[in-house]
């Protein structure tokens, strides 16, 4: 999921900030897989162990979200790996102590309340919509060391949770907007899915 336009403070653009030290010298970007690409609408995984192989996944979606420059979330699906697995960084650039999730299997174990807020989505460049979703939830993962955690969110961690666990599930923020609303997308949708892409 792309940063909230209006929540942007900083109105100049700014190269992306990877931190050089979770990223081992072989990680480069993944390819991200756009709206069209039939591996958005399937469901990922659950992944039994976390070895090196899920922490170097970790790593490279950590890349590949920073690759973006305006990502604050990003789902396995989304460069084509079916595993349940999400990154988000929605860290502010003035909190050092501040670390990205790397969350495996995670999953909404609770809800509560309801809020309207524009959502995008990296797999849908330029395309936005206002999406009603739980204000707060409660979800569980695995971290990287295989240690079972649980986040209570609200406000944009909670959205990014709830769109990123979304995807796992090969559900897209436009399958939660009205069909009225969809249809006032459905020419952007449409070149999305038929544009070249530089890959
Ligand atoms: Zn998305």
């Amino acid at each position: 999921m792309p940063k909230p336009k209006r929540k942007r403070r900083n109105p100049q653009p700014s190269e992306p900030e990877a931190d050089e030290s979770l990223c081992l010298p072989q990680t480069a970007p993944l390819q991200i897989r756009y709206y069209g690409d039939p591996v958005l609408r399937k469901r990922a995984q659950p992944i039994q162990e976390i070895d090196d192989a899920e922490r170097q996944l970790a790593e490279e979606m950590l890349m590949t979200l920073y690759s973006t420059g305006n990502g604050i979330g990003l789902a396995a699906t989304q460069v084509g790996i079916l595993k349940r697995f999400i990154v988000i960084d929605i860290g502010e650039e003035d909190d050092e102590d501040y670390e990205p999730l790397l969350l495996f299997n995670p999953e909404i174990l609770s809800t509560e309340g309801e809020v309207v807020v524009e959502e995008g989505c990296l797999s849908m460049p330029n395309i936005t919509a206002d999406v009603k979703r739980p204000e707060k939830v409660i979800v569980a993962a695995l971290n990287p060391r295989n240690e079972k955690i649980h986040i209570e969110a609200d406000g944009l961690l909670a959205r990014v949770l709830q769109h990123e666990i979304d995807h796992l599930n090969g559900v897209l923020f436009i399958d939660r907007i009205g069909s009225l609303k969809r249809q006032f997308l459905i020419s952007d949708l449409k070149k999305l899915q038929q544009a070249e892409r530089p890959f």
